[in-house]
């Protein structure tokens, strides 16, 4: 997937419609340049952060989740949405690594504070647990990932780890090829997901397949492995305990170790904040790509909104349209 963005799939035109951004992609794919750019890595208002919240039917307010471990490199914003995320800057910790050049430094001072201010919101949490090493993650691995993979997805299907066994009907495991160069990683399941076993069947399943669709993303061609940090929905959709995610990280970081995915993309602060350990808001989280420790992989990371919140605040579509071209403009590479 390159980061040029082809618009000639009757699927992408759809949601660009939607968008109501369909002329200024050429149909020659061309991406235009946006000025905005990383304007968007300003933090989230109180009230669309309520409105997320509200559209997952929970109650809890911002920051209040999860204190599980996690790590994860904050990499400041590109120069612009629209360039592609090669030009994104490696973070002073990445430049540290002899193997990697030093980042050249772009902009002024304004630029190098935005910069600092984006990194210290997404500093892990203290005493967030150290990543999983490559080494451990492959001590669980038989040497049979298609036997590991079975045996995790039987484990998780009976799974008593925490409260929310009680109440599922069904454990959502994910779904997609354990192949895919995608990652996707939700919430919980909701109402649907609990009925039928599969991660974002509902309406904001739609979205999120007509959002990945118009990056070329399909979901049917086994191009992305779609799951949640915890796979049994919490009673009423509200959003999932600290104990809760903990309990269910270890099969999160067990999935990740047997799947290759080149590129992840978090939709949803409780997402997004629990797998990078961090309370930064998803405005400041937004707009820039992440390195996700998970599963003793180092996998760039953008994180978009909830599709769920998407169809309560439609205007807040076109951003999340810059977040998916910027995660679909990683190279392979970094
Ligand atoms: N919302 C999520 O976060 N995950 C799902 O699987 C469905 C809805
Ligand atoms: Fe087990 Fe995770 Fe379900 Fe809890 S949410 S019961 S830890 S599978």
């Amino acid at each position: 997937m390159s980061g040029v963005l082809d618009v000639s799939s009757p699927l992408r035109r759809a949601w660009l419609r939607e968008l109501g951004i369909e002329r200024v992609w050429p149909a020659t794919g061309q991406a235009r340049t946006d000025a905005r750019g990383s304007q968007e890595t300003t933090a989230q208002p109180a009230a669309r952060v309520a409105a997320e919240t509200a559209a997952r039917g929970a109650s809890a307010a911002e920051g209040t989740v999860a204190s599980h471990v996690g790590n994860a490199i904050a990499q400041p914003a590109a120069p612009q949405a629209d360039a592609p995320a090669q030009a994104v800057t490696p973070s002073p910790a990445i430049a540290a690594d002899p193997a990697r050049p030093a980042p050249a430094r772009v902009g002024g001072p304004a630029q190098l504070y935005r910069e600092a201010l984006a990194n210290m919101a997404a500093a892990p949490r203290p005493g967030a647990a150290p990543p999983v090493t490559e080494a451990e993650a492959k001590s669980w691995t038989s040497g049979d990932p298609d036997a590991d993979w079975a045996a995790l997805q039987q484990e998780v299907s009976v799974c008593t780890k925490c409260a929310l066994s009680r109440t599922r009907t069904h454990a959502v495991f994910g779904s997609g090829p354990r192949e895919a160069q995608w990652l996707l990683v939700g919430e919980g399941p909701g109402e649907q997901e609990d009925r039928q076993g599969v991660p974002f069947v509902g309406r904001s399943g739609q979205l999120l397949e007509n959002m990945l669709g118009a990056i070329g993303v399909q979901r049917a061609d086994g191009d992305v492995f779609v799951t949640n940090i915890v796979k049994c929905r919490p009673p009423g959709n509200r959003n999932p305990e600290p104990e809760e995610v903990a309990a269910c990280r270890p099969y999160l970081e067990r999935q990740v170790a047997l799947l290759s995915p080149k590129r992840a993309l978090a939709v949803g602060r409780v997402a997004a904040q629990n797998v990078l350990g961090t309370d930064a808001t998803i405005g400041s989280l937004r707009g820039r790509v992440h390195r996700l420790a998970l599963g003793g992989k180092d996998i760039p990371m953008v994180v978009s909104y909830h599709p769920a919140y998407l169809l309560r605040a439609p205007l807040e579509k076109s951003k999340a349209w810059h977040d998916l071209k910027r995660v679909s403009g990683i190279d392979e590479s970094q």
